[in-house]
């Protein structure tokens, strides 16, 4: 096993350090942060400009063959900088679902402004009663000659009001149950029909409930066969969990970003050599060693992808112990920090200009958003270990 970073990492490293000072200016930071929407169209667009944007896919689809190492080390270089990146990942993790499940016809239509940076794609997946339980989903889809009459609602749509297009999951035939008699939309956000409500987090971020009363859409918007959409799916899921943008690299990035920013504090407040308490440096040094974790593990789930086999349990371990580590490593950072902590970005008085009250609050969606942390455990079980599926009310 090869530990040291190959040189061409290096170099890339750098010239994504030399985008984000061109591209990144602070207004976009302190926007993203004061909105909550963790998208920016300026910085989006120059991103398309570059290799990294459709990174993994082959050149001949308007990519650049970058295996999942570079993009990790992309992904993480800009995270670290508090690029926002959300509608960037799930765009193209549903835009790589596209390009092997939906027609010639309907790839034509979409994919040329996704890969301009023209538009984004939302995730129309939750509702208020299927979370985890994705395949309880209620939202309707009814054929009407060539089109579909879609009612329902969903919860969680993040960059609902951003986007052009939600990858929508919809129950087509009501009389089977869970996951069969599902199929996927790409309903376009214009739709008459189509409401959305803002819901700001706790972790500060804007996500929104959407509403679909009586939209149409016609059935060249179908993704996938109809009754097919949990294959659909599994496809996206295993985009977004298998690690070929780097997925996990956004956690790793923020943890690495606060664990720097708070040894910068609390080394400014050492007066003298040996000054900084031992329980400090123990926690310190615990976070560091998790976040190295994180790193190896995530490196090993993209490379389990990258032999084209099916990461379910490496990408599950992955997720899991990547944001865990960061909601453990931004609590102990926090308390490491004393009351003034807890003074939010925007106070003059904050240390570490507040990030790390930020990181604190926002790591608790990251264990739930993705797959929740009890899900991923029950995946290393069941998958991993062999255990048979946990009954549930017991
Ligand atoms: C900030 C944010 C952004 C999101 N963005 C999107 C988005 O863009 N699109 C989208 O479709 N969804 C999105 N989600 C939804 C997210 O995927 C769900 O919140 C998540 O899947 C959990 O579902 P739930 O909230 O209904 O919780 P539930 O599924 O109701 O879970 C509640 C608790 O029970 C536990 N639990 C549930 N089932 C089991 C089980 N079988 N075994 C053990 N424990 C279990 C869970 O781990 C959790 O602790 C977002 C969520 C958040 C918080």
């Amino acid at each position: 096993v090869e530990f040291a970073s190959p040189a061409d990492l290096e170099a890339q490293c750098y010239d994504v350090q030399a985008f984000l000072a061109e591209h990144l200016p602070r207004d976009v930071i302190e926007r993203v942060h004061e909105t909550g929407t963790v998208h920016d169209w300026a910085f989006h667009r120059a991103l398309a400009t570059t290799p990294w944007f459709a990174g993994p896919w082959p050149e001949e689809a308007g990519g650049a063959g970058l295996g999942p190492l570079e993009m990790a080390s992309v992904v993480e270089t800009m995270a670290r900088a508090g690029a926002p990146l959300d509608g960037w990942f799930v765009t193209m993790n549903v835009a790589s679902t596209l390009r092997t499940k939906a027609t010639a016809a309907l790839r034509a239509e979409v994919l040329p402004s996704v890969l301009a940076g023209e538009a984004i794609i939302c995730l129309g997946l939750t509702e208020p009663d299927a979370g985890s339980d994705v395949a309880a989903i209620k939202t309707r889809a009814v054929a009407d000659g060539d089109e579909w009459v879609i009612d329902g609602q969903k919860m969680f749509t993040t960059l609902a009001h951003e986007a052009r297009w939600v990858f929508l999951l919809t129950r087509t035939d009501p009389a089977t149950e869970q996951h069969r008699g599902l199929t996927v939309f790409l309903v376009p956000m214009e739709s008459d029909g189509v409401d959305i409500q803002p819901v700001h987090t706790l972790g500060g971020e804007r996500t929104n409930i959407t509403f679909y009363s009586g939209v149409r859409v016609s059935d060249r918007w179908r993704v996938g066969d109809v009754d097919g959409g949990w294959g659909v799916l599994m496809t996206a899921l295993a985009y977004e969990r298998g690690g070929e943008f780097g997925g996990n690299a956004l956690f790793i990035g923020t943890l690495a970003r606060v664990l720097e920013l708070a040894a910068e504090a609390i080394g400014a407040d050492a007066t003298a050599p040996g000054a900084v308490d031992p329980l400090v440096a123990a926690r310190l040094g615990r976070i560091a060693a998790d976040l190295d974790v994180a790193r190896l593990l995530s490196t090993r789930s993209a490379w389990v992808a990258g032999q084209r086999r099916s990461p379910i349990v490496e990408a599950a371990m992955a997720k899991l112990h990547a944001t865990e580590s960061l909601q453990r490593g931004a609590a102990d950072l926090l308390d490491l920090l004393g009351p003034e902590g807890l003074l939010r970005h925007g106070d003059p008085a904050a240390p570490a200009h507040g990030w790390i009250e930020h990181a604190h609050r926002h790591a608790a969606v990251t264990t739930i958003y993705g797959g929740t942390s009890e899900v991923m455990r029950t995946i290393v079980a069941t998958h991993g270990l062999g255990l048979p599926r946990p009954t549930t009310g017991s």
